[in-house]
């Protein structure tokens, strides 16, 4: 192969980055640490076509974790959250929410809300210095009034802050802002792009950056927090809500090919009547020849992506993190997830050592993992 052929071989992959730098992101020796919550599982009943197409018949309601991160920086001793989950006491959110929960729109399993599970866990409240939402909705900002004033909200620049009741239809109160400082962050005068997303260096060091990721919401954003000099947490919010909708993607499948038991098991239990790949037969679903992800961004009117356009294209652009052998996505609902990450006390940031992204990154395609939903029940 001569050089030239080399070359337009090489552009024609595309998107095959081989580590974090060619991302565009700058080296640093700064980390955080990052520690994992689960605060509630919820199951939104007849809800999945709100989030993923197809719905397979038997699997219309969707069980969904509620991720929450406390990340450390201890070069300037500053804790901060991502994300809250829901508040203990839903039914006091605003009409656009409670009225919903009221109507048996979600069933959700006992739980503890995310001040009390750090005050167990012997964090002080008092050191959390902000809370991050990805967005403003009701599972991810939890409830300020239960942190006290000196922890400041930060959020996407286009985040809707109207409240209820002067606007009727928001989810958000005045008691989710009295007190605390508020910011927004500034990516117009960032100069970062890290694969197609505008970034914010949080500390300046290069431990945190701020992504920008709209779509699902107005303001929606992400993080990529470094955990090891080469190694990062993607914080991925409601980016997408099922690991079926960034996986599989040609590149994915080139860095983490699928275990050999999975590979076979998917030609019966993957239903052609749903989906299919170049090399699939009817009855013998491929999914080596499969092109794209498995499921897509719901676009129906009832869904739950404000802008599914827009949330596609940030999907993308995350899916190449989630495709590199440098990143571990970890989006705020992704029940593949739930039994097989380590949570706090313990650190997440050693997932790169342990072989954990390995491990879990086709398990959405297991029968028996909860994430299964690619063959009618
Ligand atoms: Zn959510």
């Amino acid at each position: 192969m001569g050089l030239l052929s080399g070359i337009l071989l090489t552009s024609l992959i595309g998107n095959t980055y081989a580590a974090y730098h060619d991302f565009g992101i700058p080296a640093s020796k700064a980390t955080v640490d990052v520690r994992v919550f689960n605060v509630a599982n919820m199951t939104l009943l007849n809800e999945t076509h709100a989030f993923i197409l197809p719905v397979v018949p038997g699997h219309e309601s969707a069980p969904f974790p509620m991720y929450s991160f406390l990340v450390e920086h201890r070069a300037s001793q500053k804790r901060f959250m991502f994300d809250l989950g829901i508040r203990k006491d839903p039914e006091n959110t605003p009409p656009a929410i409670s009225v919903a929960l009221a109507s048996g729109f979600a069933q959700l399993e006992p739980y503890k809300e995310i001040a009390v599970l750090l005050q167990d866990g012997g964090i002080n409240l008092t050191s959390i210095d902000a809370v991050i939402w990805s967005h403003a909705h009701f599972d991810h900002v939890g409830d300020m009034s239960t942190f006290p004033n000196t922890t400041g909200i930060i959020i996407g620049p286009e985040t809707d802050t109207s409240i209820y009741p002067d606007n009727p239809n928001s989810s958000l109160q005045a008691s989710d802002f009295v007190g605390h400082n508020i910011t927004k962050v500034d990516f117009v005068n960032s100069k970062l792009t890290f694969s197609g997303l505008k970034a914010v260096d949080y500390f300046g060091d290069g431990s945190f950056y701020l992504l920008n990721t709209p779509g699902h919401l107005a303001g929606h954003i992400t993080a990529l927090a470094r955990v090891t000099p080469t190694s990062f947490v993607v914080l991925g919010g409601d980016t997408f809500h099922h690991a079926g909708q960034a996986r599989p993607r040609p590149a994915f499948q080139k860095n983490f090919p699928c275990p050999a038991h999975l590979l076979e098991d998917a030609k019966s239990s993957v239903s052609t009547d749903y989906f299919w790949s170049h090399d699939s037969r009817p009855g013998a679903f491929d999914l080596r020849s499969r092109a794209q992800a498995l499921l897509g961004i719901s676009d129906l009117p009832d869904r739950f992506y404000a802008d599914p356009v827009a949330a596609g294209v940030s999907l993308e652009k995350v899916a190449t993190f989630d495709a590199d052998a440098d990143f571990l996505v970890v989006a705020a609902h992704d029940i593949s997830l739930r039994d097989a990450i380590p949570y706090f006390p313990a650190y997440i940031n050693g997932w790169k050592a342990s072989g954990l992204k390995e491990k879990v990154v086709w398990e959405f395609l297991d029968r028996a993992n909860p994430a299964f939903v690619f063959s009618p029940t």
